[in-house]
């Protein structure tokens, strides 16, 4: 028998990519290395030569993909003796904010919109103990807030304007390329402040090119670190493609939007804070921008759930109905290999996933004749 070294999160996995010493004091809770799962009965219901993986970032330890960069955002906040850290919210990032100050022993202070948060990203702000801030207003208008009271308080601020949270959440395109053996042709992400397209992409720039030779502009994401590529996958890097909810679609409008609305509450955003970098990254990876509907992404949460035993929130689910749409019209070509970021845990929204269930519940007495009667009429 032989045992495998106990694995302690990202930031130790990829130390040599990433801006800590030896001395630093890691915040970890062992967030990384989630599985790459590949879609069969979709994939084969879809009649199409096309290889679909979903990244399931709803197994990290919040039960969504910030954690990535709250572990990386925490650490350097705890190195450089902060005490409190604060983020706006849709509700992940409060989530993971909240669990990792806990962990590190510092407080955390979180915005977010006044019933506009699922239900299980409000219980676990408020479990792990963060000061829970509702706002009168939405995820912009919090963080607008957030940036003008850190000025004026000793904070950190955690969202992804932090430039050390896209250096935790790159290390997801890391995992993606180690399993595949390459890129992705095409990587779908959904994008809300556009942080994590952003951050992908950083990754897959720093893993594709040669040994700190840039071979393209941008190369200077991965400020000179491309020597630990080993040139492994030299030129490969995937399109990205970012979709985002119709309700709540500046990159689609070419503007910031004011009154987003949407059933992903994730993405509820309309002044995505990288909006700039994000416009980068679609044109140097030759991508693009799309919007779903919120019966488009709710249908996608559920085809994952039903066909594939994968839950995610609805938000995650909007990757895959785009992907799917685009397969379908021939926009991504057969023969492709596709990964799908499934963002968060679909147990994050348990009421939205109960309101549009449409498994049967069946009540019946305490008896084994109506049992056995439910199970025959339920059988397929
Ligand atoms: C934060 C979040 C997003 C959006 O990511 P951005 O980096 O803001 O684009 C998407 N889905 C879920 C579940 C999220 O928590």
């Amino acid at each position: 028998m032989s045992f495998r070294p106990r694995y302690t999160g990202l930031i130790e996995r990829y130390r040599d990519r990433l801006p800590v010493n030896d001395d630093t004091r890691l915040i970890s809770l062992g967030e990384g290395n989630t599985p790459l799962i590949k879609l069969n009965h979709i994939t084969k219901e879809l009649g199409k030569d096309v290889d679909i993986y979903v990244k399931y970032e709803g197994l990290n330890p919040t039960g969504s993909f910030k954690d990535r960069g709250m572990t990386m955002a925490v650490t350097k906040a705890v190195e450089e003796g902060s005490k409190a850290i604060i983020c706006a919210s849709t509700g992940n990032t409060s989530a993971a904010a909240a669990a990792y100050a806990a962990r590190a022993g510092i407080a955390a202070f979180v915005l977010i919109p006044d019933g506009k948060i699922a239900q299980g990203k409000l219980a676990q702000a408020m479990m792990h103990g963060a000061t829970v801030i509702q706002i009168k207003g939405n995820f912009d208008q919090g963080m607008q807030l957030v940036k003008e009271v850190a000025d004026h308080a000793p904070v950190t601020i955690v969202n992804s304007i932090n430039p050390y949270r896209l250096q935790g959440q790159k290390t997801a395109a890391f995992e993606i390329v180690e399993e595949l053996g390459r890129a992705p042709d095409y990587h779908c992400l959904p994008v809300g402040n556009a942080g994590n397209i952003t951050a992908h992409w950083i990754g897959y720039c720093e893993y594709s090119c040669d040994s700190g030779d840039h071979v393209t502009d941008a190369c200077a994401y991965c400020g000179g670190k491309c020597k630990y590529a080993g040139g492994a996958i030299v030129g490969n890097r995937p399109k990205m493609i970012g979709y985002q909810a119709a309700g709540s679609a500046p990159f689609m409008r070419g503007h910031m939007v004011d009154d987003p609305e949407t059933v992903a509450t994730a993405i509820r955003i309309g002044h995505p804070q990288s909006w700039d970098k994000a416009w980068q990254v679609k044109e140097e990876s030759g991508g693009w921008f799309d919007e779903c509907s919120d019966e488009e992404i709710l249908a996608a949460q559920k085809l994952l759930a039903e066909k594939e035993g994968v839950f995610c929130e609805p938000a995650s689910a909007t990757s895959l109905a785009g992907a799917l749409r685009d397969v379908k019209s021939g926009k991504i070509p057969e023969g492709s290999t596709i990964v799908c970021t499934l963002t968060g845990h679909g147990l994050k929204d348990p009421d939205t996933a109960i309101k549009q269930s449409t498994s049967a519940v069946v009540t019946v007495n305490a008896e084994l004749d109506a049992v056995r009667e439910a199970i025959l009429n339920n059988m397929v």
